[in-house]
């Protein structure tokens, strides 16, 4: 069976878009199964993005009755989408949260998404691995924490989703190395420069990974590189769940309920089981009964959502009896540099990420702190190159020059890996939702090793772009990618899950989504939350057939 026919067999989704040049299937969300919130259901899944769209589609293949509820639309990408970086803002999950720490994390633009497909919709379509000591930082470096799981139990899933995405890359030397299903893209501006820079000093640099379609995929056009992957792709040739998972899932009687907020887990407090969800939709309270509960709301709407589902039974918060939900929220460190060059770059021709190291990934003894930074093309649209020249401290005709003077510069990303710290979590505010509920206080404060990892990242980006010819550089500090705050461990005193993503209090509760990763390595982490999810998806459809759900 060749590479497609079997990714068919496995998840049909591409093949169920339409081919008549619009974007959406209409006729499969009309005829959509629509369980009543009577039905005791398999399994209610708490949002629809990376990680639980994922599960529905697997659990759905194995007909399992399940449905997914997302507080944000049902997009189509022909009416809700533009082509538009001001226009683009309805796709983020705006709803207040309250940010705190000595380095608090800016909350409420980009960083993460609502509605079906999740902060895939607008992430940027960069699909790295993890390393392999990702996995192990504690036993090989003396920082960070060991998964309960290791990379080998990992990759087939990799390879699957690598697959169902799917990705376009050169062979990847680093971590594991390994290839990918489709070549990688043509090189745009941003890249030249990066890949000229990285030469120059001796440090290897590739192409890829992307999960943009490089050539036709289904019924998915190739990406026409306009560069708006960061404000949904209107061509359906970047990847997300949307297109991805969520066609197959409908296919195969999954339900998704669009426009329903959840508001509360139910745990049954003579049994210790989850019963099922509260949701508000249409200003109107509702439950959804269901036979099992997983949540993958996003590192900080998962545990608002577990220590907002507190009981006789859980005074502290659901599944929060060792005090573990929101802690070790991590972010990485993402330092920016741009540099400008006497010819034109034009950096907005091209998926944003689209060329990368991973050279400075591991500890490095000649350092001063542990673990490592990858650095990646960034390629900002002009109002986000704005942000970065005024962060720096220009304004008013300084600023409009930079501005004017777009098409000449280059911009580097570096994701750093900051050091997961029990002290930088999630807790409930004072402050109230529109539904009532209490919003999410996310405080963060780095460590000297994250301070330490962010300097030698700008360092290496500032000789890179020197080394290509840039005649100036200026850096910004920024953060990227939220994950943790309910993580897997071996047992209850050190997180939440197990390492089938199962709660360590609630038997029928799984948590499937970016807050149960306890490192985060220096890889954009949406590949890893799916094979996560789709590892736990098999362990739940094993478990049905044997007993241990
Ligand atoms: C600007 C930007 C660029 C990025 N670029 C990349 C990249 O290039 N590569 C990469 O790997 N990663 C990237 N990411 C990160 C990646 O998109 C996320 O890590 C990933 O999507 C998180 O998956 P998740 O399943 O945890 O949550 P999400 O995908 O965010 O899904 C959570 C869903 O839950 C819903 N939800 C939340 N609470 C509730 C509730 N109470 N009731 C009902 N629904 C709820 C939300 O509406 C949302 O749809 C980027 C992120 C941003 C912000
Ligand atoms: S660059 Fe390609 S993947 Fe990105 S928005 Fe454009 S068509 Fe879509």
């Amino acid at each position: 069976m060749g590479l497609r026919d079997g990714v068919r067999a496995r998840n049909e989704s591409a093949w169920l878009l339409p081919n008549d040049g619009t974007r959406t299937n209409h006729r499969l969300r009309r005829d959509m199964r629509r369980f009543a919130d009577g039905d005791e259901i398999d399994l209610v899944i708490v949002g629809c993005g990376a990680g639980g769209s994922v599960l529905l589609q697997r659990l759905a293949r194995s007909g399992w009755k399940v449905a997914a509820l997302d507080a944000g639309p049902f997009w189509d990408p022909d009416t809700d989408w533009v082509s538009d970086e001001a226009g683009s803002h309805h796709l983020y999950w705006t709803d207040p949260r309250v940010i705190a720490g000595a380095d608090p994390v800016p909350l409420g633009s980009n960083n993460s998404g609502r509605g079906v497909g999740g902060s895939m919709i607008h992430y940027a379509g960069y699909t790295p691995r993890f390393h392999p000591s990702d996995f192990m930082t504690r036993t090989l470096d003396g920082v960070g924490a060991d998964w309960p799981v290791g990379y080998s139990e990992l990759r087939p899933y990799y390879e699957q989703i690598e697959q169902e995405l799917p990705v376009a890359g050169e062979r990847w030397p680093w971590g594991d190395p390994h290839g990918y299903p489709y070549r990688p893209h043509p090189v745009g501006g941003n890249g030249e420069v990066f890949l000229r820079g990285a030469d120059k000093l001796g440090i290897t640099a590739k192409v890829g990974p992307v999960a943009i379609a490089n050539g036709r995929f289904g019924n998915r056009p190739h990406c026409i590189y306009r560069g708006f992957c960061l404000q949904g792709c209107k061509v359906n040739a970047k990847a997300s769940p949307l297109i991805t998972h969520v066609p197959d899932a409908l296919a195969r009687g999954a339900e998704v309920r669009a426009d329903a907020m959840v508001t509360q887990v139910e745990v049954d407090e003579r049994t210790g089981r989850a019963t099922g969800v509260h949701y508000v939709r249409d200003g109107r309270e509702r439950f959804q009964r269901a036979r099992m509960v997983a949540v993958a709301g996003y590192s900080i709407e998962t545990p608002r959502l577990l220590l907002n589902s507190s009981s006789g039974r859980f005074p502290g918060g659901l599944c929060n009896d060792f005090d573990q939900v929101g802690r070790y929220l991590m972010v990485q460190g993402a330092p920016q540099t741009a540099g400008r060059f006497d010819a034109e770059v034009r950096m907005y021709k091209a998926p944003p990420p689209e060329v990368s190291t991973e050279e400075f990934y591991e500890t490095d003894p000649a350092r001063d702190c542990k673990r490592g930074f990858s650095v990646q093309t960034v390629s900002p649209l002009p109002i986000t190159w704005a942000e970065h020249v005024a962060a720096q401290g220009h304004w008013g005709t300084a600023l409009r020059e930079y501005m004017s003077d777009y098409v000449h510069w280059s911009c580097l990303g570096a994701l750093c890996e900051f050091l997961p710290l029990p002290e930088n979590r999630v807790t409930l505010a004072d402050e109230k939702d529109s539904c009532g509920l209490p919003v999410a206080r996310f405080s963060y404060s780095q460590c000297d090793n994250d301070r330490a990892l962010a300097r030698a990242a700008q360092s290496v980006m500032e000789d890179i772009l020197h080394a290509a010819g840039a005649d100036e550089v200026i850096t910004i500090q920024r953060y990227a990618h939220l994950v943790g705050g309910a993580r897997m461990a071996r047992d209850e005193r050190h997180g939440v899950v197990d390492e089938n993503c199962r709660s360590f209090a609630v038997p029928n509760l799984y948590l499937t989504d970016g807050s149960v990763l306890p490192t985060q390595g220096s890889a954009n982490p949406a590949l890893t939350i799916m094979a996560v999810a789709a590892r736990a998806a098999d362990h739940l459809i094993a478990g049905a057939s044997g007993g241990t759900t």
